[in-house]
């Protein structure tokens, strides 16, 4: 089930590898909430990157010189497997999309092309129905 949610309305409050592996950032804040920390990977340039939680927000953090409309890649900082989702593009650019795990079985995708801000949050249960009832709050304490 996919829920359509307006952008910045929400922040992700946890959110893991595929593995499990916790990708929260506390040390480094972004709109005054933790971060979610990967790695990102372009033409050899390799490094951290903050990603901003508010859901829909592609503003970020990072020492990396990444251009504009150039494709990244994302990897776990702790067990580095890559957090690209399988066979899932993005249907504006073509690019691939990063998967973020968050509680519950719901997960997070974006398109990894820079500048590209297309995003899907894809809740796995059956309380979406409710979430979508009884709006943001509800999704707030929720994720
Ligand atoms: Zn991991
Ligand atoms: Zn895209």
């Amino acid at each position: 089930m996919v829920v359509e949610i307006p952008a910045k309305t929400i922040h992700i409050e946890h959110a893991t590898c595929r593995q499990g592996c916790d990708l929260m950032a506390p040390d480094v804040k972004i709109h005054g909430h933790p971060s979610i920390k990967v790695i990102a990977e372009h033409e050899g340039q390799r490094g951290p990157l903050y990603l901003d939680p508010i859901y829909g927000s592609f503003d970020h953090v990072t020492d990396l010189d990444i251009p504009e409309d150039a494709v990244v890649q994302f990897f776990c900082p702790t067990c580095g497997e890559s957090l690209t989702a399988e066979g899932d593009t993005c249907n504006s650019c073509t690019a691939p999309f990063f998967l973020l795990k968050l509680p519950r079985g719901s997960v997070v995708e974006g398109c990894l092309r820079k500048g590209c801000h297309k995003h899907r949050l894809k809740i796995v249960d059956l309380n979406a129905q409710l979430l979508r009832l009884f709006g943001k709050d509800s999704l707030e304490s929720y994720l």
